[in-house]
């Protein structure tokens, strides 16, 4: 007898698949607490595409991430604090905001538009002034103006100067800023580019002397960063220009590390991130001893890495087509699109942890490559040219279809899915203290036509 739930990586912590298994009759379960959710239930009743979100792994998520980090604080008898601040670009859907500022997340907003949505929340009484919120992304004078006016609320509102002229635009704020550095570092990840524009070269900042109400030292290093090491690198190098920026600026207290820690999307490598945590910790403390100052203390922005694992998406297999000479023997046409909503699979060859919805203990399986349903030659999924394992479609029973699920898809998916083809977006359901509820319905012809001028 297999062992079905080892064999398709499920339950195992470090691939953030703990709560995952296989019920008697082969079926994907997810379990919270007490309650167990069936996808194959839920397409049953739902129909696919689907994508599941499970507030509760965000949750749990969150709070292991500050407990690692408070514990290497005390551990290290560092003299600073952590705060986590959420990065909303990589998932603005209010049940993952929500998630995270009740369970004590800040948040870090990368446009005028993320932020109005702070101010929405705090209209309708549902923002503690108690929640920071840091300001990226180019200030033009509609965000700059947000931001006065939630900070003249009484909000905790932290806007970053990215270039010399949000400096002058923000020399008469009433309120901490921050100042994001451009580290110049190589780091090993998909997208780390020869030449980064984002922030100041750390001579620029050094140059500006005084800088009114400094509280924050900022950068970000890249996103799905592949060596640990990198994430100590950066820290020391920030360092260095955090001593100098000190001289001139004691109200700077805070060194903001940003994002970047990486999923284990694969299944097949994973991090020691509580030894990352614990690097980072000691770097920090030794520079601030041997500089004679206070450690700062630290703001991390990992946003893939928190809310990733708390969203999986499900396709029907639609059917099947022969391949000549391939890794894959067969293609497996599924009702969605990678284009459109499995956004870096064909740009970038993202990789996914794929798994069937039902029949998982089948004995035999088909080396596939996935097909999506738009016209574009490159709406596919062939693992970066090896396979895919799935059921053989001929053994499901009764006719039925053959699902599967695609996991750790909660980052960066939503606000950057498109309608190639016109085809919907999936419908969108959150599995909560057992009851489901419909976050978003499929999308009918009508309305898609509309965003059209239908
Ligand atoms: C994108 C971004 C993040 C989040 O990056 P992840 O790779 O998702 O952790 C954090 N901070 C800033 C400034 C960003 O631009």
């Amino acid at each position: 007898m297999k062992n079905f739930k080892k064999f398709w990586k499920l339950g195992r912590e470090e691939f953030n698949t703990q709560f995952f298994d296989v019920s008697k009759d082969g079926g994907l379960v997810v379990k919270e607490g007490n309650y167990q959710y069936n996808f194959h239930d839920l397409v049953n009743r739902f129909n696919s595409p689907l994508e599941v979100v499970f507030p509760f792994i965000i949750e749990k998520r969150l709070n292991d991430l500050m407990q690692t980090f408070n514990y290497h604080l005390k551990d290290q008898n560092y003299k600073g604090r952590f705060y986590y601040h959420y990065p909303m670009k990589v998932n603005q859907n209010k049940e993952f905001v929500l998630s995270l500022i009740s369970e004590g997340a800040n948040l870090e907003t990368s446009s005028y538009n993320e932020l109005w949505l702070v101010r929405k929340l705090w209209e309708q009484g549902q923002f503690s002034p108690r929640i920071r919120v840091i300001c990226n992304g180019p200030k033009t004078d509609k965000y700059l103006g947000l931001i006065t006016e939630l900070r003249d609320k009484g909000l905790s509102i932290i806007p970053m100067i990215e270039d010399l002229n949000e400096y002058e635009s923000l020399k008469k704020y009433r309120g901490d800023v921050g100042i994001r550095l451009c580290l110049d570092i190589k780091i090993k990840s998909h997208w780390d580019k020869k030449f980064d524009r984002y922030g100041l070269i750390s001579e620029e900042i050094i140059d500006l002397g005084r800088i009114r109400n400094l509280k924050i030292l900022h950068y970000h290093i890249g996103s799905q960063v592949i060596e640990q090491d990198d994430f100590v690198r950066a820290a020391k190098k920030a360092m260095e220009v955090y001593i100098e920026l000190k001289k001139d600026n004691p109200s700077l207290d805070t060194l903001d590390i940003g994002g970047g820690l990486a999923v284990p999307y694969e299944k097949k490598k994973s991090y020691n991130v509580s030894n990352i945590i614990k690097k980072i910790i000691i770097t920090l403390k030794r520079e601030s001893e041997q500089a004679g100052i206070n450690p700062p203390n630290i703001i991390c922005e990992w946003g893939r890495y928190m809310v990733a694992p708390a969203q999986v998406t499900i396709f029907k297999v639609l059917c099947e087509k022969p391949i000549l000479n391939g890794a894959a023997k067969k293609w497996y046409v599924i009702d969605g699109s990678f284009i459109n909503d499995m956004i870096d699979t064909w740009a970038i060859h993202q990789k996914w942890h794929i798994t069937p919805v039902n029949n998982i203990k089948a004995k035999k399986l088909n080396r596939v490559w996935l097909a999506g349903s738009s016209c574009d030659s490159d709406d596919r999924y062939t693992a970066g040219g090896t396979y895919t394992l799935l059921p053989r479609l001929e053994d499901i029973d009764n006719g039925g279809w053959q699902y599967l699920v695609i996991l750790d898809t909660g980052a960066y998916q939503d606000p950057l899915a498109s309608h190639h083809c016109l085809l919907s977006s999936p419908a969108k359901v959150i599995a909560q203290n057992g009851v489901i509820t419909v976050a978003r319905r499929r999308e009918t012809a009508d309305e898609v036509g509309r965003l059209f001028g239908w």
